[in-house]
């Protein structure tokens, strides 16, 4: 029995890894050249506790259930999770009634170890806050992750469990036989199948029709950001959330797993064709600036070093499509709007269990959760550095210096499966620091080259249209 997965963000990722629990053969599509580069990629990265969501439905039900499995999925991956905690402000005695609100229903949720702290307290335990606080929501259980390095490590789980991995490969259209999905098709060849699984982030309504199975569509919500570096330790000790709106959950400022900090995002609904407009806008950061102010007034601004956004796949319907469809072989794992990210280790497992079943496949005895992580120079004690180096001189040829990436890590990660300057900048962090690619980028950029025996030409920032070498100058 084989299995399509369509889509290699970080839903299909974990999807992927969690089949190849059962019997059966796993193929897992995604168009782009490499694994994590549609919404998984620039988000705000929080592993959500849950109160946000409405009991009742499944983001509530997956969000709490994916937290608690963040600690046992991120440790067999070696993804750098962070049990933070975070705080919900109140400004003003008038947003007091909100926080009880959210308190009561994370308690109906099973969220564990919610708790109201009064003014003081906060202004004693977050030097920074707004002075104003007048009350917070202390929620323990939020985490901090990196999503493209979880997508990342669970695709290459998968693949040494058996999975196959299509990069650059599109599915173009979904074979159905007496009302049953029997193949898929995709810009290079066809493939018999007996499931597919649409997990394609934004494009999933378009998936869907594929497949003949109507949904109620998805619009784009944009997000807007503000990243900062080295940014003083009393400023990261916690995400920081305003009290909600209806429409979202406000401009938060979240530390990251590397020592960075985030300020956003915004949401902005735009036309549904707008499924590529990721850039941003003065307004965006403007309303991330002083949204995040409103919360830290005293924020190191001279510490920005860029603005990106993400954009929200929002159901029309506002609830994950989930599970089986009108055909049959045809499942999903679409809509994934925020919490996406911390619902989908659980969404993974139930849905692979599903299918399993569905499709009469046992568990695979020889199946191994663990991947092995490649070495983080930056985060070894300096003998262990050295001992890497005595092992392999390029560990000691830096590479990227604003977060001490070394030529071993780089051409690790190409081993690994890096074929662009962006491939290796994810699996690496090379290029993420305060130069932003500055000082690396041609150092990546030749041994991308040299590793794959090409001429600089032929390597790009992320595949066709982003050559970053066009002619000689002299
Ligand atoms: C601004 C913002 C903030 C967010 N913050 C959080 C947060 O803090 N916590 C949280 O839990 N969630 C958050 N989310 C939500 C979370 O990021 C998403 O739910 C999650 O990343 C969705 O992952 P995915 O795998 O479904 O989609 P994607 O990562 O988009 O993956 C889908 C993949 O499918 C591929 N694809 C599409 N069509 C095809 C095709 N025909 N053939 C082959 N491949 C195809 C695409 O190229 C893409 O790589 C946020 C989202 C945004 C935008």
């Amino acid at each position: 029995m084989r299995t399509a997965v369509i889509g290699a963000g970080v839903v299909g990722a974990l999807l992927a890894r969690e089949l190849c629990r059962y019997e059966g053969e796993v193929l897992l599509f995604e168009r782009e050249l490499d694994v994590g580069w549609g919404v998984t990629k620039a988000n705000s990265a929080i592993v959500h506790a849950g109160f946000h969501e409405r009991p009742g439905t499944a983001s509530a039900r997956f969000c709490v259930e994916g937290n608690a499995l963040f600690p046992e999925v991120c440790g067999e991956l070696a993804v750098p999770f962070q049990r933070i905690g975070a705080y919900v402000l109140a400004l003003a005695d008038g947003e007091r009634a909100a926080l009880e609100g959210l308190r009561a229903r994370g308690e109906e949720l099973g969220v564990p170890g919610l708790e109201l702290v009064a003014g003081d307290e906060v202004r004693r335990r977050l030097p920074d806050v707004n002075p104003a606080v007048v009350a917070a929501l202390w929620a323990p259980s939020v985490g901090i992750t990196e999503p493209w390095a979880l997508a990342l490590a669970a695709v290459e789980n998968a693949c040494a469990n058996g999975a196959s991995l299509h990069v650059g490969e599109e599915v173009t259209g979904i074979c159905l036989r007496a009302g049953r999905v029997r193949g898929v098709r995709t810009d290079r060849a066809a493939y018999d199948v007996d499931a597919v699984v649409n997990a394609a982030g934004l494009d999933a309504d378009r998936v869907a029709a594929l497949a003949g199975v109507p949904v109620p569509g998805l619009v784009p919500r944009r997000g807007e950001y503000l990243l900062l570096v080295d940014v003083p330790p009393s400023l990261r000790s916690a995400v920081l959330f305003p009290v909600p709106t209806p429409h979202s959950k406000g401009v938060l400022v979240v530390p990251t797993v590397d020592g960075g900090l985030l300020l956003g995002p915004t949401a902005a609904d735009l036309a549904p064709e707008e499924r590529d407009a990721t850039e941003t806008t003065t307004d965006g950061l403007a309303q991330a600036l002083a949204g995040a102010r409103r919360l830290v007034p005293g924020l190191p601004l001279g510490k920005v070093v860029k603005a990106f956004a993400g954009l929200r796949p929002e159901p029309r319907d506002g609830e994950f499509w989930l599970g089986e469809t009108n055909v049959r072989g045809f499942y999903q794992a679409a809509g994934m709007r925020s919490p996406g990210l911390t619902a989908a280790p659980a969404i993974a497992r139930w849905l692979a269990g599903g299918i399993a079943a569905d499709l009469g496949l046992a568990p695979r005895a020889s199946f191994r959760p663990l991947r092995p992580a490649p070495p983080r120079v930056a985060e070894l004690p300096p003998e262990e550095w050295d001992a890497l180096i005595a092992r392999d001189p390029c560990y000691g040829r830096i590479v990227c210096r604003c977060n001490r990436v070394t030529e071993g890590e780089v051409v690790a990660a190409i081993r690994r499966g890096a074929r662009t300057v962006d491939g290796v900048k994810f699996r690496t962090r090379a290029g993420f620091g305060r130069c932003q690619g500055g000082t690396c980028t041609d150092r990546i950029l030749a041994l991308l080259a040299r590793e794959a025996n090409a001429a600089p030409d032929e390597i790009s920032l992320r595949g066709p249209g982003s050559a970053l070498v066009v002619g000689r100058v002299r």
